[in-house]
């Protein structure tokens, strides 16, 4: 850690982020735990749980998502708007299996007023009163969705940037960076947490990772919450053949965000399914204090439930059986 570690800025340069993210890696992840152990307790991992309360069918033409209508090759099933009262069941279940937050997705361009948006609203209602966080994704809103959204309780809104405003628009082309960076700003003004993130490995160079970090770091103030993800490509969708990613640029990308963002909850995200234990030791070193519990994110696959719990016993206290071969 530098004197300069740990200070709240909103003045970071794309270039001395792209330095952090190239320091020599045990360097990079020594400093990112020291700002990690100044901000957050080192030994709290949240646990939230991610649904999919309206799958496919989006008009949107993100590359990497099996969701979008674009994508006609994909092999999912189209589905309605989930009913309120399953979906807060759920939650229910979630929480009893240690989840803290609950996150809702719809594969939706934008907001609309009626119905369907009443429903996520009685969601939203029901997630809180089980005394649980309550994050939704549901693309571009307007500010008077906003305010009902932060009425019903709403912790946070979940509007990803996805990756740097040069890279963006080999990406999406159905909506620009500025639509995204207009919704961000419209939550922000409702008095609703940020969840904002991005996607690395889809053919981005370190300063485009860099940059879209300095997009985030210059929010004041900075997003409450950072998804990191890695593509997980999918059949179908035009990253399909793109390669995987090596975990070390994951645990990077973690520590970079952990500097430049101090105190949000830098989330571990899609992805995850691939890395081993250690690897997903190294990026909760790195800064990570929060991982996506349940069997899949949205639509692609994601550590079981059993394996998490497995993970999050490895880095509990050490277990009295696994003590007798220490001595000698
Ligand atoms: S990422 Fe979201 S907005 Fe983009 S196609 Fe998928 S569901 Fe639609």
């Amino acid at each position: 850690m530098t004197t300069q570690d740990g200070m709240i800025r909103h003045d970071w340069s794309v270039g001395e982020i792209a330095a952090l993210y190239e320091l020599p890696l045990l360097e990079l992840v020594g400093r990112a735990n020291a700002v990690h152990r100044q901000f957050h307790d080192p030994n709290h991992v949240q646990k939230a749980s991610l649904l999919s309360i309206k799958t496919g069918g989006c008009p949107e033409n993100c590359a990497y998502c099996p969701q979008s209508a674009h994508h006609r090759e994909v092999d999912l099933t189209r589905d309605m708007l989930m009913d309120p009262q399953t979906v807060i069941a759920m939650a229910a279940t979630a929480k009893a299996a240690g989840a803290e937050r609950f996150c809702m997705g719809a594969a939706w361009r934008q907001v609309r007023d009626g119905k369907e948006f009443d429903a996520v609203i009685d969601m939203v209602e029901g997630v809180r009163r089980l005394d649980m966080e309550a994050c939704v994704t549901l693309g571009m809103l307007k500010p008077h969705q906003a305010e009902r959204l932060a009425q019903a309780g709403l912790t946070a809104y979940n509007h990803n940037l996805d990756t740097s405003p040069e890279f963006y628009s080999r990406i999406i082309t159905t909506r620009t960076y500025q639509d995204r960076l207009e919704t961000l700003s419209t939550v922000r003004a409702a008095g609703i947490e940020l969840c904002c993130g991005g996607i690395i490995g889809m053919g981005e160079s370190v300063r485009d990772r860099a940059a879209m970090l300095h997009v985030l770091a210059g929010f004041a103030p900075h997003p409450e919450s950072v998804p990191i993800n890695a593509l997980v490509p999918v059949e179908g969708t035009p990253l399909a053949r793109r390669p995987r990613i090596d975990p070390l640029e994951l645990v990077r990308m973690v520590a970079t965000a952990r500097i430049v963002m101090p105190h949000a909850t830098v989330r571990l995200s899609a992805g995850r399914s691939s890395l081993n234990r250690e690897a997903q030791i190294l990026c909760l070193m790195a800064g990570a204090n929060s991982i996506f519990y349940g069997d899949t994110l949205l639509t692609t696959p994601n550590a079981g439930i059993g394996e998490d719990a497995e993970l999050l016993a490895a880095i509990g206290p050490l277990q009295p059986q696994h003590t007798s071969a220490s001595a000698a």
